[in-house]
């Protein structure tokens, strides 16, 4: 079975080790390169960007990551994690660095303050049954580029039809926080993603 990185300087760690666990995949902690050379896939959690920037930088797993999202190893980024994997930023922190690979534009905290954290049942292509998806001070999706799939839009209220999740390639990001709630369609969508990338 597939080896399965959650990136674990910030952030929703233990909660996304456990939805891959329950999928049957075998789920590590990456705070070194050697853990990060063994994986097959990579959750980027949610968190604060900026700092996850940082700790990258100090634990020299900035420019590794990169590399191996560009050569292709899946990834998936939820919220802070979205940001990390989107290759612009509409307002971010000056010069602000990602991982990139995903040709998206994002906006970080889009939500505004009045709503801060929220939830909200949305439906995900691939699907049957809608998500209830729980979002805190996220990110949304400004634009796509051309190969980039939407899979979620908010439905309803001041932000309606944004996008809030996205593919492309074996890469996949969410502006909520699939791990939360104990709900694992979204990680078994990226578990299939990490199988069908498996040489
Ligand atoms: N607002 C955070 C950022 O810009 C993301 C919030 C989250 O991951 N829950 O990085």
């Amino acid at each position: 079975s597939p080896v399965i990185g959650v990136l674990a300087l910030q952030g929703d760690v233990r909660e996304h080790l456990g939805a891959l666990t329950s999928l049957g995949v075998e789920a590590v902690g990456v705070r070194r390169r050697a853990e990060l050379a063994r994986c097959d896939g990579l959750v980027v959690p949610g968190g604060e960007s900026t700092t996850m920037v940082k700790l990258a930088k100090i634990f020299e797993l900035f420019e590794p990551v990169r590399e191996r999202i560009a050569e292709g190893m899946p990834a998936f980024g939820t919220c802070a994690g979205m940001i990390m994997l989107a290759d612009r930023i509409e307002d971010g922190a000056a010069g602000q660095e990602t991982f990139g690979g995903l040709d998206i534009t994002v906006r970080r905290n889009a939500f505004g303050r009045q709503v801060d954290s929220f939830e909200e049942d949305l439906h995900v292509a691939g699907l049957e049954e809608p998500v209830r998806a729980v979002f805190i001070r996220a990110p949304w999706v400004e634009s796509v580029g051309p190969d980039v799939e939407t899979l979620a839009r908010v439905e309803g209220g001041a932000a309606d039809g944004r996008i809030v999740a996205v593919r492309q390639g074996a890469l996949m990001a969410t502006s909520f926080h699939p791990e939360v709630g104990g709900d694992t369609r979204i990680h078994r969508l990226f578990v299939d993603l990490v199988r069908g990338a498996r040489p």
